[in-house]
């Protein structure tokens, strides 16, 4: 993951901490360069702005070019800037609510809703020994629902049955209510995706959110669209309101610049990387490791 930009920017920082001493000139310089990398892995302009400010302002603080490692010196502020870009510290899925506490996913089709919310469940069952229950309210595509319950046999979580003809918000009660009758400790909602954000949508997902009164509102994002990404995540937002990100095909993107502008532009967290098809390909999104990853 992450190729493409690791690869730029290590080229950089070799030049860098090559040197045993540097100008300023020399750190301008490499800003440019660092600057076009970002630019080329597709973070939003305005994050590239405030991500160079930010490491020329403390370079200049720092007396970079007067210390001892001025190119390692560099390095840190980058990755301390890009920490900070990411969103600091990891957010985990909060639970912390009284049960059966309800995580209502959202996002386009295709961006794996339901593939996540079958990882999700999966890893709440056996890390945490949760009781799950998921429920999809899908109405749209006939085998939506069908999808998420042979997902759920596959990793041995429950969904509701399935009973033809009932409107998503119907569905949504019928699960509430099997979830606290049943002593579940977490009901899941996969809702129906469009191939692009339009008003049907919008209003589906609001009177959903309005009858299930969801604790977590995940947004869905496939990282490989980019920037396109992130302006998804702030239009559900600002409609609907989200609680926090999962960028999907992390492992196809060489980028970045969804993991990248996604905290900066929209304010909310990433807090899941979808790493792969297998119901394990989940990783918690921890700023420091994954800046790490992308300073190779
Ligand atoms: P939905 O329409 O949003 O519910 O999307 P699906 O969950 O049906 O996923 C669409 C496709 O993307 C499926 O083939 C999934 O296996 C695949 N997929 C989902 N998440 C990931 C991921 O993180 N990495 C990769 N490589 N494929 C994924």
């Amino acid at each position: 993951m992450f190729e493409g930009l690791t690869e730029k920017l290590s080229g950089v920082f070799d030049g860098l901490t090559r040197r045993g001493s540097l100008t300023e000139a020399d750190v301008a310089a490499a800003m440019r360069e660092v600057r076009r990398a970002l630019i080329e892995a597709d973070v939003a302009l305005d994050v590239v702005r405030s991500f160079i400010d930010k490491v020329k302002e403390r370079a200049v603080g720092a007396a970079v070019v007067k210390s001892v490692s001025p190119g390692q010196m560099v390095v840190k502020i980058v990755s301390d800037v890009m920490i900070e870009t990411l969103g600091s510290d990891a957010q985990p899925i909060d639970l912390d609510a009284p049960a059966p506490v309800a995580i209502m996913m959202v996002g386009l089709q295709g961006a794996g809703k339901t593939t996540t919310t079958a990882k999700i469940a999966k890893r709440l069952v056996d890390r945490q020994g949760r009781r799950v229950l998921m429920a999809s309210l899908d109405v749209k595509r006939p085998a939506a629902q069908e999808q998420l319950a042979v997902l759920g046999r596959q990793v041995g979580v429950d969904t509701l049955p399935i009973v033809a003809g009932q409107t998503p918000v119907e569905i949504a009660r019928r699960a509430e209510q099997a979830a606290r009758l049943g002593g579940y400790d977490v009901v899941m909602f996969d809702t129906a995706g469009r191939t692009h954000i339009d008003e049907p949508l919008m209003a589906e997902m609001e009177e959903i959110k309005a009858h299930a009164r969801p604790h977590e509102v995940l947004l869905v994002a496939d990282s490989l669209t980019g920037q396109d990404a992130v302006n998804l995540a702030k239009s559900f937002d600002e409609r609907v309101g989200v609680t926090g990100i999962v960028l999907t095909r992390i492992d196809g993107d060489g980028r970045g610049g969804a993991a990248l502008s996604m905290r900066a532009v929209t304010g909310k967290p990433i807090k899941l990387l979808g790493t792969g098809e297998k119901m394990d390909a989940l990783e918690d999104f921890h700023p420091s490791r994954i800046a790490d990853r992308i300073l190779g």
